[in-house]
């Protein structure tokens, strides 16, 4: 069930229903990553061939890299996409990396009669195979993790709210922050407390290339963690679930029947750069992601 939840979850992601969700994205934009990664070197240089931006990424050692060189990558800006060289000429396939995540959760009751219809054939099928996509480049670079190989030599495994979970070595020191903010806030907030009595399991890194495809999960690069309850009490919590009981109203299901943790718990993750799959019209509400560089460009500007 959760091979299948994860093809789902990244398929789906991250859909914009207008141009604005995705905003243009001009090579000021950088700062947003500079801030973001402040362990990290952005240059940025004009190319005039291509008339494009281009950024070289220098990533650090880290205690997970073995050759002790650290790395230097270039990218194409690209609207914010980040591409390869051999990209370039795919560009309007990809995504921006920068995208509008709402501060406060959207109520569904809003959707307009157009949108709802939008929704639906989104989480089709047949949209799920074409669809555009979020390009991983960027993330590859700095999570190394262009092959499971390398990848796998930056996992770390920790405790995290009672539970063991592998997580990506760059994702540690947020996800302690986190800890130590919802424990403290536990021992004055009964409902907190209880959200944390009722954690069944902590489900960070998992790899896996969706078949057919190159394309992998945030899950695939350990930055992304799922906090799934013992109990959910008769709500919806992951859209396409809720999809298989309501084929033409998932999208619709009420806030209110919808499992989420505390609002407070929610803030605490975003304070320390992740994002919740909650906002996502294709809720995911079990669903964390390290995305420090979306917490700037939409809290932070
Ligand atoms: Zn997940």
């Amino acid at each position: 069930m959760k091979k299948l939840l994860l093809t789902f979850v990244f398929t789906l992601l991250l859909f914009p229903l207008t141009a604005q969700d995705r905003p243009n994205q001009g090579i000021g934009n950088l700062k947003y990553f500079e801030r973001a990664y402040p362990d990290i070197t952005f240059t940025r240089h004009y190319d005039v061939v291509s008339a494009e931006w281009m950024v070289e990424v220098k990533v650090p050692d880290t205690p997970g890299n073995k050759d002790g060189q650290g790395k230097t990558y270039e990218f194409y800006w690209a609207n914010g996409s980040m591409l390869p060289a051999s990209e370039l000429a795919n560009k309007e396939n990809y995504w921006s990396l920068l995208y509008n995540y709402d501060k406060e959760l959207f109520d569904p009751a809003n959707y307009t009669e157009s949108e709802r219809e939008r929704i639906k054939e989104f989480g089709s099928a047949e949209s799920r195979k074409n669809g555009a996509g979020t390009p991983m480049f960027f993330f590859d670079a700095i999570y190394d993790s262009g092959s499971r190989r390398s990848l796998e030599q930056h996992i770390v495994r920790l405790s995290f709210l009672g539970n063991r979970t592998n997580v990506h070595e760059r994702m540690k020191e947020p996800l302690r922050k986190v800890e130590e903010k919802i424990l403290e806030l536990a021992k004055t907030s009964p409902e907190v407390k209880t959200f944390l009595d009722n954690i069944k399991s902590n489900d960070a890194y998992q790899w896996r290339i969706i078949a057919g495809t190159n394309r992998k999960s945030f899950h695939s690069l350990g930055i992304a963690i799922d906090v799934l309850p013992k109990f959910q009490g008769g709500k919806q919590i992951f859209w396409s679930w809720a999809k298989d009981k309501y084929p033409d109203t998932w999208m619709l299901v009420p806030l209110k029947n919808r499992w989420m943790p505390p609002e407070s718990v929610i803030k605490i993750f975003e304070e320390e750069g992740f994002i919740w799959g909650g906002k996502w019209i294709i809720y995911d509400n079990m669903h964390f992601e390290y995305h420090p560089e979306l917490i700037e460009f939409n809290f932070r500007r």
